[in-house]
C-alpha cells in the first residue's frame, strides 16, 4: 500500500491531472505533474511540475525517482519511454498500448469478448474504396493513433466521398468503420484494484455534438439501462485482459443489436465527471484508492438523478450566471483561452 503522505506522479497536465490532484489532495497525497506545458492546468493544484518532452528520457527517470507511484491522465502518449517508470506505474502500459492506437484497441476488444461495429484497417484510398464497398454507407474513417473529441475523423456518406475523407485525415493509416445507428451513447466506468476486485457507478447516458461530450446524465434510461449489464460484462473482461489497474471507461453505443464498444479510454473519463457531487466516491478519488493500494469506496449515487454539462469553449463566459445557481455545482479548470471546441470547465446538478 503506498500511504498518504506519497508522491503521487501524473503524465499529462490537462483538467483530468488537475482533479485527479484535487483528490489525491484531500486524502493526503502529493502530486507531481510531468507535462510540456509551461503551466499545465494542473500544475496549479499539484506540489510539483516537471516541464519536459513525454520522451525525455533523463527527466523521466528523475520523475521516476521522485514519485512512489505514477500514472497517466491521457492516452495520446509515446510507450516505451514510459516503461522507465516500471512497476511504479499504474495502470501498465498495456492499457496504454491498447486505447492508443484503434487498430489495436478493436482487436483487444474483439478478443475480450467485446463486439464492436463492423470495421476495416485501412492505409491507401484503395483500402478505403474496398472497405466502403465491404462495409456499405456510411463508413466513418478514424486515424489509428492521436484522435480525440472527434479529430482525426471524417464520414463517407457518399462513394465519392472516399477520397476527401482520406485526404482530410492527412493519408494516415486508419480504421474504416461502419456509421453506427444507435439509438443512445453510454460509458462503462469501473475501478479496479491490483487485486482484480472490479466496482462500476451507474452508466450514464452521453450525449455528444461535433464529436465532443455535451451532457451526461445519470439514470440513463430504459433504452441503455437495458443494455448495461451486457456492456459491463464486456468492460469487465477487458479489464481483466488488460490486468488494468485504476479507472477504465469504455464507450458504447446503444443500437436495436446490443451494447457495441466505441472505445476504451484507460483512465478518468469526462463522462464520469458526475461522479465528483453525484457519487460517493468519486472517479478521481477512486483512481487514487487503486493505484495507492487503499480500499475502493463505494459508488452509489447520492441522488435521484445527476446531470453534468461541458462548458466547451466560449460557455464558459456564462460563469457569472452558473456561480450564482445555488444547484449547480461549478468547476472551472483555470485554462485562460476559451478556444472554440477547449473544455473549459462542467456543470453538475444533483437532484435529491
Ligand atoms: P470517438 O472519437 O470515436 O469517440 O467518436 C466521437 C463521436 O463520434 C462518438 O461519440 C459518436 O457520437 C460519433 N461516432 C464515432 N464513431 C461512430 C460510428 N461508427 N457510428 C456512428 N457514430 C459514431
Amino acid at each position: 500500500m503506498i500511504a498518504p503522505g506519497a508522491t503521487i506522479g501524473i503524465v499529462g497536465g490537462g483538467q483530468l491531472g488537475r482533479m485527479l490532484s484535487v483528490a489525491a489532495s484531500q486524502l493526503g497525497y502529493k502530486c507531481h505533474i510531468f507535462d510540456p506545458h509551461e503551466q499545465p492546468c494542473a500544475a496549479d493544484v499539484a506540489a510539483r511540475h516537471t516541464r519536459a518532452a513525454f520522451d525525455d528520457l533523463g527527466e523521466l527517470e528523475r520523475f521516476a525517482a521522485a514519485v512512489d507511484v505514477a500514472t497517466y491522465e491521457f492516452e495520446n502518449l509515446p510507450v516505451e519511454p514510459l516503461g522507465i517508470l516500471g512497476g511504479k506505474l499504474r495502470p501498465g502500459l498495456k492499457s496504454l498500448a491498447v486505447a492508443q492506437d484503434r487498430l489495436h484497441e478493436k482487436q483487444f476488444i474483439e478478443s475480450s469478448g467485446g463486439r464492436v461495429a463492423p470495421w476495416r484497417a485501412v492505409a491507401s484510398l484503395d483500402d478505403v474504396r474496398a472497405a466502403v464497398a465491404e462495409l456499405g454507407l456510411p463508413v466513418v474513417l478514424k486515424t489509428r493513433r492521436y484522435g480525440y473529441d472527434g479529430k482525426g475523423q471524417a464520414w463517407i456518406r457518399a462513394g465519392e466521398e472516399a477520397e476527401s475523407a482520406w485526404l482530410a485525415i492527412g493519408e494516415e493509416p486508419a480504421v474504416a468503420e461502419a456509421g453506427v445507428d444507435f439509438e443512445a451513447e453510454f460509458s462503462v466506468i469501473l475501478a479496479r484494484s491490483a487485486d482484480g476486485a472490479q466496482l462500476f457507478w451507474e452508466s450514464p447516458h452521453n450525449e455528444h455534438r461535433d464529436g465532443i461530450l455535451r451532457r451526461s446524465t445519470v439514470p440513463a434510461g430504459e433504452t441503455i439501462s437495458a443494455q448495461v449489464e451486457e456492456a459491463r460484462r464486456a468492460a469487465h473482461g477487458i479489464a481483466d485482459a488488460l490486468g488494468h489497474v485504476g479507472v477504465l471507461t469504455v464507450e458504447f453505443f446503444a443500437g436495436s443489436g446490443g451494447p457495441l464498444v466505441n472505445e476504451i479510454a484507460p483512465r478518468v473519463h469526462n463522462s464520469g465527471h458526475w461522479t465528483i457531487e453525484g457519487a460517493v466516491t468519486s472517479q478521481f478519488e477512486q483512481h487514487v484508492r487503486a493505484i495507492c493500494g487503499l480500499p475502493l469506496g463505494t459508488t452509489a449515487l447520492t441522488g435521484r438523478n445527476v446531470m453534468m454539462d461541458n462548458l466547451i469553449g466560449e460557455q464558459v463566459e456564462a460563469w457569472p450566471e452558473l456561480v450564482a445557481d445555488s444547484a449547480a455545482h461549478v468547476h472551472l479548470y483555470g485554462k485562460g483561452e476559451a478556444r472554440p471546441g477547449r473544455k473549459m470547465g462542467h456543470v453538475t446538478r444533483v437532484a435529491r
